[in-house]
């Protein structure tokens, strides 16, 4: 039976990945090991040694755990394409955002030893996804994973697997890590969540968040660049930046498209989410404020202070028309 990857892999870019030398690879399965040892993966530096299987605040110890894994048609156009974004969401979290909607599965498990996914299993899970015609391969936070995600897509590599990568991220990202992902990813997805440490300390619990996701993005962007699509619209390269616009939090959402506009350019593509909703903490008695959805007029604001600001590549839904005759649109 004919892949249904087949067409759009023959044909499309190479993944990045697929320019590294046996040596490159080598080195960066040495610099992943060295991460787990001592393990500075991320911003909170725990130094724990996770290649015994010790965790800390991301409750991940020596293997990557994968909450779910499937064709996403969610994301954004040029990621879900017509066959779906190959989506694999790792569990736990090195944030503690007390509006988090995949709270479940980001802060509410348990850590339990002999969960963890060993590399030759996520492989064959990238394996599995492409073979369902994904576009690409597309990791949800990431973070606290970029060893084991070395590992895997090794493997991955050597299996067969073809398809770009996406690294789907809440932006709380270390610098070193995100240069051991040099060259493995096609397509940064950083999700800029708040400006300001007041907020970042009071709704995510990491008051450096700000400065952290402000060095990642720019080191996203110089890997990687703006983000060029294929004549099908698909994203072969560079650099989605989403943010979730928060009730009451337009003042948040300036900064940030202002930061993006200057610092990145006014191509830089931009996703405005409107999807929040009340979750995880948020309620009547803690974090009031967060209680409720968007109004129309805060999405129109958030909306034209981005046009304002210059920026002219703003996410827009139009599904391509492989995946509307699917879904029986017209
Ligand atoms: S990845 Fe986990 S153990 Fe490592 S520094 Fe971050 S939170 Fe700590």
């Amino acid at each position: 039976m004919k892949d249904p990857s087949q067409d759009f892999a023959d044909q499309g870019p190479r993944p990045a990945f697929q320019g590294l030398t046996d040596d490159d690879w080598q080195d960066r399965l040495r610099r992943a090991r060295a991460e787990l040892e001592e393990c500075r993966a991320c911003p909170r530096d725990c130094g724990v040694n996770r290649l015994e299987g010790k965790w800390s605040a991301c409750k991940t110890g020596r293997h990557a755990v994968v909450a779910s894994y499937f064709p996403h048609f969610g994301e954004e156009d040029c990621l879900r394409g017509w066959n779906g974004s190959g989506t694999i969401f790792f569990a736990h979290c090195n944030l503690r955002c007390v509006f988090c909607q995949n709270h479940d599965i980001s802060q509410d498990i348990r850590p339990r030893a002999g969960v963890g996914v060993p590399a030759a299993r996520v492989a064959g899970m990238m394996l599995e996804l492409q073979g369902l015609g994904c576009h690409n391969i597309n990791f949800v936070t990431p973070e606290h994973v970029v060893p084991q995600v070395v590992e895997a897509l090794h493997e991955a590599a050597f299996r067969g697997l073809r398809l770009p990568v996406v690294y789907n991220t809440s932006a709380y990202d270390a610098l070193h890590s995100l240069e051991l992902m040099d060259g493995m990813v096609d397509i940064y997805m950083p999700d800029f969540k708040y400006w300001s440490s007041e907020a970042s300390r009071k709704y995510m619990k990491a008051e450096d968040y700000p400065e952290y996701a402000r060095t990642a993005i720019r080191e996203m962007h110089r890997q990687v660049g703006k983000l060029r699509v294929d004549d099908e619209g698909l994203a072969q390269k560079g650099l989605i930046v989403r943010h979730l616009v928060m009730p009451g939090g337009l003042d948040e959402t300036r900064q940030i498209l202002r930061w993006v506009a200057e610092e990145l350019g006014p191509e830089t593509y931009v996703n405005l989410m409107d999807q929040y909703r009340p979750d995880g903490a948020v309620g009547p008695e803690r974090y009031p404020e967060l209680n409720r959805t968007l109004t129309g007029g805060e999405l129109r604001e958030a909306r034209n202070m981005a046009r304002e600001l210059g920026l002219r590549n703003l996410d827009e839904r139009r599904p391509h028309r492989r995946l509307r005759a699917r879904l029986g649109v017209l």
